[in-house]
């Protein structure tokens, strides 16, 4: 397939997956490199991002863990936007929601917003466990961006 500058941006590869129930979070592995995105070392996670991981949004924490240079920037621009759209004022009721939101299916659309397209790769690992009694369950959303790949990996 021949491919150039002029190619459409495509959509977000976008993909959900669940593990079983009781399994520890997942441990996410860059599809491009192969590096492991974090590590647990005595009790606790440490970041470990290669350069193709452009942002992990930790659902425990219901926020973004981890974003790449790039994805700040975009992110600022998308917030900037929403700004203007939405003064003070208007931050409330569906519209709002449904242009500020990421949850569920709102996520792939902010990629798109955010000026994403097929160059990424967005793995949402949906996981469970027992927390004081009762099932949780999380999801962690991994962007992988394949516009980073350079001459060497390719
Ligand atoms: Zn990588």
């Amino acid at each position: 397939m021949q491919d150039n500058a002029s190619a459409s941006i495509g959509q977000v590869g976008y993909v959900s997956i669940e593990q079983p129930f009781g399994l520890q979070p997942p441990q996410v592995h860059c599809p491009i490199c192969g590096q492991q995105q974090f590590v647990e070392q005595d009790d606790e996670y440490l970041e470990t991002p290669c350069e193709h991981l452009a942002f992990v949004f930790g659902g425990e924490e219901d926020e973004f863990v981890y974003a790449s240079a790039d994805f700040s920037a975009r992110f600022a621009r998308f917030d900037a936007e929403l700004d203007l759209r939405f003064p003070e004022e208007a931050r409330v009721g569906e519209e709002y929601e449904e242009a500020s939101s990421f949850y569920r299916d709102l996520f792939p659309r902010r990629l798109a917003d955010l000026g994403y397209g097929a160059h990424l790769l967005a793995l949402r690992i949906t996981y469970g466990g027992m927390a004081e009694g009762s099932p949780v369950w999380f999801s962690d959303v991994y962007g992988f961006d394949y516009s980073t790949i350079r001459d060497e990996e390719a």
